[in-house]
This record gives C-alpha cells, structure tokens and sequence, in this order.
C-alpha cells in the first residue's frame, strides 16, 4: 500500500509515528504502543531509524508488524550517514522481502566523532533517493524544514537543495516540527514558488514534557512562539496539565491547519497511545467531514 495512492484521494490524512526498541529488552513494550496506535486506523504509521542503523532490524520487525499484522500502510524511515552502499542496497532488500512499499529517505545527523563522509558513502539523502530509485519500486519520502535545517546557511540554500533532492525521485515531503502555523505557510508558498510541487505533509509533535521541548528547541532552533512558551512555563513543571496543554495546542495547529488546505496531517506519537488516540479523538468528525 503505497502513502502515495493514499494521498491521491485529496482527504486529509493523519498519521502517526512511533520509535522502535534499542534492546530486545523493550521491544514488547514498543509492539503494544504500536498495537494500540494501529487500532486508531491511521492512514499510515512511519517508523523511525537509528542514525548509526544499530537497531535497523527493529524498524523493519515494527513496520512489517504494522503492515503485514495490523493491516496499516507504514513508512519505514532510512537513514544513510552511517552505512556503506552496500549495506543500504541489503536493507532495501529485507524491506521488498517485509512487504514495506514506503521508504523515508534520510540523511541522518552527522555523527559528532565520525569523519564524514566516508569514501564511498553518500553524502547527502539526494543520492540515497536517486539508489532507491534503482533499487526497487518504493514510495519516497524526504525531510523538509520549514525553519531550514540547522546546518544550512540560509532557507534559500535549503529549499535549492530540497529541490534537487525532489528531483531525485521524492513522493511527499514530511516537515520537521514547527509550531507557529504561519511559518508552513510561508514556507509552502517559497517552495511552490520555486517548482516544488509535490505533497507536503505537516509534523506535529504534542508537547507532554516542557523542560525537554525547550531543550530540543534551543538545539534544532525551532521557533517557540510566546503563547506556546506560556504554556510551557506555567504547566511544564506538572506531568497531567502539560500533557491536557499540548495535546490541546496541537489539536488546535492541526485544524488550522486544514482550515487553511492543509491535507497531510503527521503526528510525532513517540509511542504514546493515549496522546494518538486523543488527537484522533479531537479531529473525529473533522477528518471525516
Ligand atoms: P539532506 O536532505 O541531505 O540535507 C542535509 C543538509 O545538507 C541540509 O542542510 C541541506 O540543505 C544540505 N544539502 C543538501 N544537499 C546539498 C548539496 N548538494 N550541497 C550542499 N549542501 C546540501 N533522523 C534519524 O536519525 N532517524 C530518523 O528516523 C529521522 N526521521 C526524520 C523524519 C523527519 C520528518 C525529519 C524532518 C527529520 C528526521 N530525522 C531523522 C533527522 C534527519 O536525519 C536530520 O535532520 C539530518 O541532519 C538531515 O537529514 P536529511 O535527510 O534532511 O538531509
């Protein structure tokens, strides 16, 4: 089942994400939040990947899960900084062998003591793209920043490289979170402008614990608007009333969101049922109207 036959019938979509195990200790635990996310009948579930590609293995056992067992399109995320061509082209393989059609092609962060890149590995996720194209008949994905990426010099730079790597072969583009709606907008109109022209969808993370947002944020240079920040400061320090806030601080970014025509809706679950299963609650009759 591929996203992009799902996002061809112009409904809006929601889709969820969770994270696989880095043991076999937690992978249990892992499956069951998955279980319980898959019985919201998501229009698709994405899977993470490992930087270093350490717990591959577990992103294909949970996106097979999700697709052969639980009945739910997924998207198993790849990542290439850390892996040889030919370790990639073996892994492209075991997603044909799962039955995984949906493929986000990543980069991944530099790793901090590595050289990069090594002879012979890629670079950048473009030419991941460009090798899955030859690899196999997937659907691709890619990674977009509204708020550019933090090592891009500038949004210019950034939206001339996404181009190429669109051209590469991308289906969609998932975008990093973001929590001003405005910055999307302003985003999908330079991209249009410049002949992007593919589907967008929108990643929403529902902030359940203050003190880690505002870190993640300095880190990535994601904008924290002064409403969101309020927010944050007056019930971060409390579990039970961060979670009721930013559960319902990204219900309301999701339907402004498609009150303004945005059909991809992406929600960054991290393995939290109940947070999935409140969004979807919140959108019911939206979704469906
Ligand atoms: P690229 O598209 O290769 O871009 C990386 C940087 O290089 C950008 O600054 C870009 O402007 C620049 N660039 C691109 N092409 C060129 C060129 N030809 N010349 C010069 N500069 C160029 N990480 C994980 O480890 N696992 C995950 O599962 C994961 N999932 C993600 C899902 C989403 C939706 C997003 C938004 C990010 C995800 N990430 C994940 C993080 C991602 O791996 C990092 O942000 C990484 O640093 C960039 O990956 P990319 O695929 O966007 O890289």
């Amino acid at each position: 089942m591929k996203i992009k036959d799902i996002i061809k019938q112009n409904k809006v979509t929601l889709s969820f994400e969770v994270f696989p195990p880095k043991t076999d200790h937690t992978y249990d635990s892992v499956e069951r939040a998955t279980n319980k996310i898959a019985e919201l009948k998501p229009h698709f579930m994405s899977v993470t990947y490992g930087a270093g590609g350490g717990s591959s293995k577990y992103t294909v056992n949970i996106a097979s899960n999700i697709y052969n067992q639980l009945g739910v399109a997924s998207l198993a995320h790849l990542t290439c900084v850390s892996s040889t061509k030919e370790e990639i082209h073996q892994m492209l393989t075991v997603f044909k062998e799962n039955n995984i059609d949906n493929v986000l092609a990543l980069r991944g962060d530099i790793p901090k003591n590595g050289n990069f890149p090594l002879p012979g590995h890629y670079q950048y996720a473009a030419e991941l793209i460009k090798d899955i194209k030859v690899h196999g008949d997937f659907c691709i994905g890619g990674a977009c920043y509204p708020e550019g990426h933090v090592e891009s010099l500038n949004k210019e730079t950034d939206i001339r490289y996404l181009k190429e790597k669109v051209d590469a072969g991308c289906d969609f583009l998932t975008t990093q979170m973001f929590f001003d709606n405005t910055i999307l907008y302003n985003y999908l109109y330079r991209i249009r402008e410049k002949g992007i022209t593919i589907p967008v969808i929108a990643g929403i993370m529902p902030v359940t614990n203050g003190k880690q947002i505002k870190r993640i944020c300095e880190l990535s240079g994601t904008y924290l608007p002064t409403r969101f920040k309020a927010i944050v400061d007056t019930f971060g320090d409390n579990d039970k009333a961060m979670k009721q806030a930013g559960i319902a601080y990204a219900t309301e970014q999701i339907i402004d969101l498609i009150a303004n025509g945005v059909k991809g809706i992406h929600v960054y679950s991290m393995n939290k049922p109940e947070i999935a299963a409140s969004i979807k609650n919140n959108l019911l009759d939206i979704i469906n109207s």
